[in-house]
């Protein structure tokens, strides 16, 4: 299919941790008239298999069907599946990020970028990256919306998609959050009650933080775009703002809640099915307030 220039849509994606904030911006993108919302696009493969991570919402889409007989999903599915069982096709590159590789990649990323490409011109992360674009055609094809949003978060997949992009426009927001915030937010959501944050755990989120970072050093600086979750979640507004200008969104009037509205989103948080107000979760803080070694631990951690 022949593609004119201003016509080939714009790829969103949002680099992030766990627990950053990535649902939240994947739902506010999502009110625009121009683009379709995916939820991760790594988690496809797993959710049409149901089996790993998703078991809390059956792996269904987010409106509640499962894939092969969710209208937006089951289309799709049948147009990039054919020639690979549905055990062929992966839609992940796997990575660890808490390596040594990663930190010494997280501190030098121009010295230890062989290793990073060689990972990523690996067969199988080929075959990841080709799924991954072949789905984005299809809801181009299938859609006709300007920008396809990627929350699919993982930095390595990013470079991935990024180096294979061809004729495909792709664009960064780097969502980051307090460190603290992140592993904080990890715990509760493995262990619920008496949350307890290690040093190792902080240490962890900075892991990522840095190899992410790294990533960055490796796209070109108009096609990346930082923003901070607390700010996304008290200056919304303001926040949009930037976005629109970065990726020449058409602006919206910016949403005060968070909430599903005919989407068709894999994965995100478990809370993403009710509505909520968009709010500033700082929960954490009280928890840091009798953990001062760690608290500090924390606040250096951010500055890094
Ligand atoms: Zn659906």
């Amino acid at each position: 299919m022949y593609l004119i220039m201003n016509e080939t849509p714009m790829i969103l994606y949002i680099i992030s941790d766990k627990r950053s904030g990535s649902t939240l911006l994947e739902n506010i993108l999502s009110k625009s008239d121009e683009a379709v919302s995916l939820g991760e696009v790594a988690m496809l493969k797993n959710h049409i298999l149901r089996e790993g991570p998703g078991e809390k919402w059956g792996w269904s889409c987010s409106c509640g069907e499962a894939l092969n007989s969710c209208g937006f999903w089951a289309p799709i599915i049948k147009e990039v599946l054919p020639g690979q069982t549905e055990n062929e096709f992966e839609t992940k590159i796997n990575w660890s990020y808490t390596s040594f590789q990663s930190f010494i990649f997280g501190l030098f990323p121009r010295l230890f970028k062989k290793k990073i490409f060689k990972k990523i011109q690996s067969e199988r992360s080929e075959k990841v990256v080709k799924n991954v674009l072949s789905v984005y055609h299809a809801v181009y094809d299938k859609a006709k919306k300007k920008f396809i949003i990627d929350s699919t978060k993982l930095p390595i997949q990013a470079l991935a998609i990024y180096q294979k992009r061809s004729n495909l426009r792709v664009k960064f927001i780097f969502l980051t959050r307090d460190i603290r915030g992140i592993a904080y937010s990890k715990k509760k959501s493995k262990e619920g009650k008496n949350i307890k944050v290690s040093f190792k755990d902080l240490y962890k989120v900075w892991l990522y933080k840095r190899f992410a970072r790294s990533v960055l050093t490796f796209i070109k600086k108009g096609d990346a775009l930082s923003i901070r979750y607390e700010d996304l979640a008290t200056h919304t507004e303001k926040e949009l703002k930037k976005i629109f200008s970065f990726s020449e969104m058409k602006p919206f009037d910016t949403p005060t809640y968070m909430e599903l509205n005919n989407d068709h989103t894999l994965g995100g948080t478990p809370k993403r099915f009710e509505k909520r107000k968009i709010n500033l979760d700082e929960t954490w803080k009280k928890y840091f307030l009798h953990e001062r070694a760690k608290n500090l631990f924390g606040v250096f951690l951010n500055k890094t």
